[in-house]
């Protein structure tokens, strides 16, 4: 084995793979479940989609469970979801499905990506591309060791025709629309009301029922979409990010289609 040739096949890959992400149809940020469910429907239908993640590891908050006990909760809905994914199950008690969160986190990733769906670690969005009519057109992408470093480095740019904001608690993309262009969300304040306290019954159905196009060009999923139209925390019962995943897939491709 020759370093020299390893060293070319790595980069050159991850190049080609890189710049084919330059254009896409939809461009996620963050790969937690509703970020990696939302892009195993898009890719399987063909449409063109990368998810971007500064961690190392994806799978977002799926790996500690409920405070680290590795075991996830989903109710029927979710179940259908888990399912299709071939992540095992048992029903605990009448709609109450218990998987292994660890077997969901790297399913769903290898579902994912065999779908076609592009995934790149360690890059943070920091930013996003605005174009006529302030829509979302794209992001603007660091490694994450630049800023953990707090190095002066530039950032590189993407484009996209949607952006969903899957970055969790943070809702990051929402963030930065409303903080750096002052831009007016689809909510009830314009801008991001925050999360509420726990009540699991209200927060699930929120998740999926809070998932739209929420700003022209991106479309919010997932815990994010709970913080920016304030509806309460659900505690450690995934099936809303599933189906908030795979509702914002659904949606990124009716507004593909409109545009089209
Ligand atoms: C404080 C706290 C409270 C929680 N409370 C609840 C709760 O009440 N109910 C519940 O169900 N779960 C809760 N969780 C667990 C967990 O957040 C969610 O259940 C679930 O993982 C959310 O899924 P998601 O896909 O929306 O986002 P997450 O699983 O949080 O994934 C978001 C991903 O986006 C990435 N990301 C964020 N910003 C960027 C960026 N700028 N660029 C690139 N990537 C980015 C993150 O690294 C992460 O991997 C909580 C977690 C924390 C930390």
């Amino acid at each position: 084995m020759d370093e020299v040739i390893i060293s070319r096949a790595i980069t050159e890959s991850y190049i080609k793979d890189l710049l084919e992400a330059m254009e896409l149809d939809v461009a996620i940020v963050g790969a937690g479940p509703a970020g990696i469910t939302a892009a195993y429907y898009l890719a399987k239908e063909r449409v063109k989609t990368a998810i971007f993640e500064k961690k190392l590891s994806i799978g977002g908050g799926i790996w500690g469970g409920g405070m680290m006990f590795n075991k996830i909760v989903v109710q029927p809905e979710g179940k259908e979801i888990l399912d299709e994914f071939g992540v095992a199950s048992f029903e605990y008690q009448k709609g109450y499905w218990v998987a292994s969160a660890v077997e969901l986190a790297a399913t769903l990733c290898s579902q994912a990506v065999k779908a076609g769906a592009k995934i790149f670690n360690l890059v943070g969005v920091e930013d996003v591309v605005i174009r006529e009519a302030d829509r979302v057109s794209g992001l603007v992408l660091n490694w994450s060791p630049v800023s953990l470093a707090n190095l002066h480095v530039d950032p590189l740019a993407i484009r996209s025709t949607l952006v969903i904001d899957a970055t969790g608690h943070g809702s990051e993309v929402c963030r930065l629309v409303t903080e750096k262009l002052g831009g007016k969300l689809r909510t009830p304040t314009g801008g991001i009301v925050g999360e509420k306290s726990m009540w699991a019954e209200i927060g699930e159905t929120m998740v999926p029922e809070n998932t739209k196009e929420v700003y022209p060009g991106l479309i919010v999923a997932g815990m994010a979409a709970i913080a920016v139209f304030g509806s309460p925390r659900m505690g450690p019962i995934f099936g809303g990010m599933l189906l908030s995943g795979k509702k914002a897939a659904k949606l990124a491709m009716e507004l593909l289609k409109k545009q089209s």
